[in-house]
C-alpha cells in the first residue's frame, strides 16, 4: 500500500526494453513516466561524462553509433571470450577488462577510451527505472525485485545485483523471467490453482526481437507460510539469436523483390535500414489484418507501393517458429522425461498451462502453432511487453506484503455476462461459482443480414451493462447475411484454475470463430467487490424490472418485424377481422415499446408482457398461412 515503508517494486530489466512495476491490493500495474510511457528502452548514450537514458538515446542512435549502447545484457557477467559471438550485434567496441571480463570501450577525443563496465550500464537504465517509480508513487524507492533469463548463471545474476546497488537499490531477490510471467497470472497463487498444479507443469514461450526461449515450470511446495508454493525452473530451450528481427530481415528481401530490385548489393544501406523500419511495420500490421500497404519513397524520386499478405509473412517466418516448436518439444522431454505427444496422449493434463511473453508472440502463426503443440489456449491476456514486469511485482508484492487483500479466491467474485441488445447484460457465469468453471449459452442478430456480431463482455451484480465494468469486446466476423435472429452464436465463458477467463464464439452455421481473453480480477478489490454486492442489493428491484423491459422491446420489435413480414407475403390470404385483429395487436405493442424506449419507467413490465403475447395469440392464423405458403413455394413445378 502507497504509504507503507517498504514498497518494493518489480524490474523488467531487459535486453531491447525495460520496465518497473508495482502490485497493490488491486493487481499489479506498470509505472509510466511523466510522458504516460512505460517502456523505457535500455539504451544509454555516454556524452561528456553524463548519460542520457531511454527513448531519447535510441531515437539517436544511429547519429552516434559508437557512443550508444544497447543490448548490453548480452554482456552482464560475461568474459570477453563468452560473449564472442553477441559481438557481431553489438554497434559499439567491446574489449577485454580485468580478468578478461568484457568492457565497454567508450572513444574520448585525444584521449584513451573510456572502459565501462555492463553492470555500470544497466545501472543507468535501473537509475531512470528508480527515478520513474519515485515520480509516480511519490516517495523514495529503493527496493526491487529484478528479473533475468532462466538461464541466466550466477555470475550473470550477481552482474544484475552490482547494477541494482550502483544504482541505489536493493536487489531483494533475482527472479527467472518465465516464473515472473507465471506468476503475473497468478498461476499458483490461489489455494485452487496450487491444488491443481502440484502435479503438472507450466510453459512460458517467450519471442522477442532477438531472443528465443522456453522454459517448463514446476510448481513447489515451499517451507514456511509466507510463501507456500514456489517454481522451480525444470528445463529451459531457446536460441540467443533468434526473434522477431530475422523476420524483419527476410521480410525486407520480399519488399526488394516487390520493387524489382533483384540483388541484395544495390540497395544502399540508407535504403536497406528504411526498408527494414517498413519491413517490421509492415509484419506489426499483419498481425491485425489480412493484407498490409507498404508505401517506399525511392532514392531517385517517387513513390512505390509494395502489397504484403499476411500469408506471405506467415510462410516466410514458418521456419523461424518451426524452430521455436522443436525447441519446446526439447524442452519438455527434458523436464518431464517423455516427448510432448506421448504427454498429450495421458490421462492427466501434464502440462497446466502456457503462458506467452515478448512482442513476436502476437503473430497470429505463433499463437496458432503454439496452440496446436500444447493442444491447450495459450495465455495471452496480458501485454507480452508487460507481463514479465507485473510478474516481477507480484513477487515483490508477496516479499513486502503489499498484495494483502488481494484477490486470489477459489470462487468467481462477481458475475460474468454478455452486454444483449438493449444494454442489458446476460449474466453467464454467477458470482461465487467455484473455479474451474465452463458455461455456454446462444446468441443471435437483431438485424436482418448482419455479418457481424460484437460481444462486449462485462462483470458485475447490475442488470445493466452501463452499471457492470467492462473487461473487453471482440467481434465474431465473416457471418453470412441472414434475417435478423436465425444465426446462432454459441459463446462459451471458460474460467481456469487460475481465474483467466477464455470467452470464445462459433456460429454454428458458417463455422466462424472469434475470442478473447482476461484475468477478470485484475484491477479490482475485495473492497469494491463488497461495493458492488452492497449496491446491486439496493437497485436489485429496480433491475430486474429494467431488465426485463429492455429483454420485452428486444423479443417485442423481432416479433414485429416477423409479423410484419409474414403479413407482407400472405397478401390478401387472410379473412379481413383476422387481419384488423393482427394490426391492432400490433399497434397496441408497437405503442408501448416506442413508450418504454424513451424512458422504461413509464410502462408496466406485465403490459408490455401481455401485449406481446395478445401479437402472439393473434398472430396464429398468419403464420399458419406464410407456412402453407412458403411449402407450397418450394414445390417443384409440375411439367
Ligand atoms: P526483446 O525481448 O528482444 O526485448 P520484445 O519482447 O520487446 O523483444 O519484442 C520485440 C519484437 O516484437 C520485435 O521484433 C517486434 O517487431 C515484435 N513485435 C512487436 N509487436 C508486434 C506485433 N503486433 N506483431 C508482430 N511482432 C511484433
Ligand atoms: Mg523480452
Amino acid at each position: 500500500m502507497a504509504d507503507s515503508p517498504d514498497i518494493i517494486v518489480g524490474i523488467d530489466l531487459g535486453t531491447t526494453n525495460s520496465l518497473v512495476a508495482i502490485c497493490d491490493e488491486r493487481g499489479p500495474r506498470v509505472l509510466n513516466d511523466a510522458d504516460g510511457q512505460a517502456l523505457v528502452p535500455s539504451v544509454v548514450r555516454y556524452e561528456d561524462g553524463r548519460t542520457i537514458v531511454g527513448r531519447v538515446a535510441k531515437e539517436q542512435a544511429a547519429e552516434f553509433p559508437t557512443t550508444t549502447i544497447s543490448s548490453v545484457k548480452r554482456l552482464m557477467g560475461r568474459s570477453l571470450k563468452d560473449a564472442q559471438n553477441d559481438l557481431a550485434y553489438l554497434s559499439y567496441r567491446v574489449v577485454a577488462g580485468e580478468r578478461d571480463t568484457a568492457r565497454v570501450a567508450m572513444p574520448r577525443a585525444g584521449r584513451e577510451p573510456l572502459l565501462i563496465s555492463p553492470e555500470e550500464v544497466s545501472a543507468a537504465v535501473l537509475r531512470r527505472l528508480k527515478e520513474i517509480a519515485t515520480a509516480a508513487l511519490g516517495r523514495e524507492v529503493t527496493r526491487a525485485v529484478v528479473t533475468v533469463p532462466a538461464y541466466f548463471d550466477d555470475a550473470q545474476r550477481q552482474a544484475t545485483r552490482i547494477a541494482g546497488r550502483l544504482a541505489g537499490l536493493d536487489v531483494v531477490r533475482i527472479v527467472p523471467e518465465p516464473t515472473a510471467a507465471a506468476l503475473a497470472y497468478g498461476i499458483g497463487l490461489g489455494r485452487a490453482a496450487a491444488r491443481n498444479q502440484k502435479e503438472s507443469a507450466v510453459v512460458v514461450y517467450d519471442l522477442g526481437g532477438g531472443t528465443f526461449d522456453v522454459s517448463v515450470l514446476k510448481l513447489t511446495p515451499g517451507s514456511d507460510e509466507s510463501e507456500p508454493f514456489f517454481f522451480q525452473v525444470m528445463a529451459t530451450s531457446g536460441d540467443t539469436h533468434l526473434g522477431g528481427d530475422d523476420i524483419d530481415h527476410v521480410l525486407v528481401g520480399l519488399l526488394r523483390r516487390g520493387l524489382g530490385i533483384e540483388d541484395d548489393a544495390e540497395l544502399s544501406a540508407s535504403m536497406r535500414r528504411r526498408l527494414l523500419s517498413l519491413a517490421e511495420q509492415a509484419k506489426i500490421e499483419l498481425s491485425d489484418s489480412d493484407t498490409a500497404r507498404v508505401r517506399i519513397e525511392m532514392e531517385q524520386g517517387g513513390e512505390k507501393e509494395v502489397v504484403i499478405t499476411r500469408a506471405e509473412l506467415e510462410t516466410i517466418a514458418a521456419p523461424f517458429i518451426d524452430q521455436t516448436i522443436r525447441s519446446c518439444e526439447a524442452a519438455v522431454r527434458d523436464a518431464l522425461g517423455k516427448p510432448l505427444a506421448e504427454l498429450r496422449a495421458g490421462p492427466v493434463p501434464a502440462i497446466d498451462a502456457v503462458v506467452l511473453v515478448g512482442g513476436s508472440t502476437r503473430m497470429p502463426l505463433v499463437r496458432r502453432r503454439v496452440a496446436e503443440l500444447f493442444g491447450l489456449e495459450p495465455y495471452i491476456a496480458l501485454d507480452p511487453d508487460r507481463v514479465v514486469a507485473l510478474g516481477a511485482a507480484v513477487q515483490a508484492a508477496v516479499l513486502g506484503g503489499q498484495a494483502k487483500g488481494t484477490l486470489l479466491l477459489d470462487v468467481i467474485p462477481l458475475s460474468l455476462g454478455i452486454e444483449t441488445v438493449g444494454g442489458a447484460v446476460a449474466k453467464i457465469i454467477a458470482r461465487n461459482t467455484m473455479v474451474p468453471i465452463k458455461a455456454t449459452e446462444m446468441f443471435s442478430t437483431s438485424v436482418d443480414g448482419q455479418t457481424s456480431i460484437r460481444l462486449t463482455v462485462f462483470q458485475g451484480e447490475r442488470e445493466m451493462a452501463a452499471d457492470c465494468r467492462k473487461l473487453g469486446e471482440f467481434h465474431l466476423r465473416g457471418l453470412p447475411p441472414m434475417p435478423a435472429g436465425v444465426p446462432q452464436a454459441e459463446v462459451q465463458f471458460l474460467i481456469d484454475a487460475n481465474g483467466v477467463l477464455n470467452v470464445s464464439a462459433v456460429e454454428r452455421r458458417s463455422g466462424k470463430r472469434a475470442s478473447l481473453q482476461v484475468v477478470p480480477n485484475h484491477g479490482l478489490t475485495q473492497e469494491e467487490v463488497d461495493r458492488i454486492e452492497r449496491e446491486s442489493l439496493v437497485h436489485a428491484r429496480e433491475d430486474m424490472t429494467r431488465h426485463r423491459i429492455v429483454d420485452l422491446i428486444a423479443n417485442g420489435k423481432l416479433d414485429l418485424k416477423w409479423v410484419g413480414d409474414a403479413l407482407g407475403r400472405v397478401q390478401g390470404e387472410l379473412p379481413g377481422d383476422v387481419r384488423a385483429s393482427v394490426e391492432t395487436a400490433m399497434t397496441n405493442l408497437r405503442e408501448l415499446i416506442t413508450a418504454a424506449e424513451s424512458d422504461w419507467r413509464v410502462v408496466d413490465a406485465t403490459a408490455l408482457h401481455r401485449a406481446k403475447e395478445a401479437l402472439d395469440r393473434a398472430s396464429v392464423p398468419v403464420h399458419e398461412v406464410a407456412i402453407a405458403h412458403s411449402l407450397r413455394g418450394t414445390q417443384a413445378p409440375r411439367q
